[in-house]
């Protein structure tokens, strides 16, 4: 089914000739797609997403994928800033405290493959906005399911490798910063960013199980 068309007044050229190596998953933290749809497309918030999907599986569009969305804002990726003029923007309809519905979550698997395939991105450009900006944001949270993803090949397969025990942190750094979180952060930061996307539940100090996740994978997609 194809989007349905909302358009959103919040968007720009993309700068300097750049074109989507990133697609960048949000939640909207709010209580209703409705009421997300009608803030992503307020001219006086000035914030958008190129697409935003609904508990139920609904898509909607709001920003042409040719275009610059306002959703990314400050932070950085592979070393690289102004992600907006390098990614398309996809916001789930979820507050943030409860996990992702199936309709949702199989909406996200239909719309994926074709971004990636327009743009040529591969399943490795496939990230989280507290992945981009360690720190400041923490969507799409802990209950949002990137093993799910991982295994329809549409994000990086996480790393099934064995950390030593007493690995320095300087080590488990260079290790996330080779997948991509080069932001300047102290390391309990970066650790809660890569924690996040591959260990949302864990805490305590940083162990060998931190680093497992972040090297090769079995198959690199
Ligand atoms: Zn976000």
């Amino acid at each position: 089914m194809s989007p349905i068309w909302h358009p959103s007044p919040n968007f720009g050229p993309r700068r300097d000739g750049l074109r989507p190596e990133l697609v960048v998953l949000h939640y909207t933290a709010m209580d209703s797609a409705e009421a997300a749809l009608a803030r992503l497309c307020d001219p006086s918030v000035e914030v958008s997403a190129h697409y935003l999907i609904g508990a139920d599986g609904t898509v909607w569009q709001m920003v042409d994928e040719t275009a610059r969305a306002w959703h990314a804002g400050a932070g950085e990726w592979r070393g690289q800033g102004d992600v907006n003029s390098r990614s398309i923007g996809i916001e789930l309809d979820n507050r943030g405290d409860h996990p992702f519905s199936e309709p949702q979550m199989s909406a996200l698997e239909n719309l994926l493959p074709g971004i990636l395939a327009r743009w040529h991105i591969p399943a490795t450009g496939v990230i989280g906005h507290s992945d981009m900006a360690p720190g400041r944001k923490r969507d799409p949270g802990p209950h949002f399911d990137w093993l799910r993803l991982e295994r329809a090949q549409l994000a990086r397969h996480r790393g099934a490798g064995h950390g030593s025990q007493d690995a320095p942190p300087d080590v488990f750094r260079a290790l996330a910063q080779n997948l991509g979180y080069s932001a300047d952060v102290d390391d309990q930061t970066l650790l809660s960013a890569v924690r996040l996307r591959f260990r949302p539940w864990a805490t305590g100090p940083l162990s060998a199980r931190d680093f497992a996740p972040l090297t090769h994978p079995a198959l690199w997609t």
